[in-house]
């Protein structure tokens, strides 16, 4: 053992959607930089994110509904 994993799956996939904990992407930013394998799977794992984006038909958003989300946005920065 040398001590050196690869990132898993879950991991890959929060790093490729930019949903990974500020404590972890520093970690998470260096081993992908570093690693060409995790590199590919975060690549993959992007084409498979926006690929699910495309495929959703869009949606009419309701009346309201942009600035109801940043007064609750505003409302939890405070
Ligand atoms: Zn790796």
């Amino acid at each position: 053992m040398n001590g050196f994993h690869h990132l898993d799956e879950a991991t890959i996939v929060s790093f490729a959607s930019g949903t990974l904990s500020r404590r972890l992407l520093p970690v998470v930013t260096n081993h992908v930089t570093h690693c060409p394998e995790c590199r590919k799977s975060v690549r993959i794992a992007e084409a498979i994110g926006g690929a699910v984006l495309e495929a959703v038909p869009p949606h009419e958003l309701t009346p309201g509904l942009l600035q109801a989300t940043i007064e609750r946005i505003e409302l939890r920065s405070r």
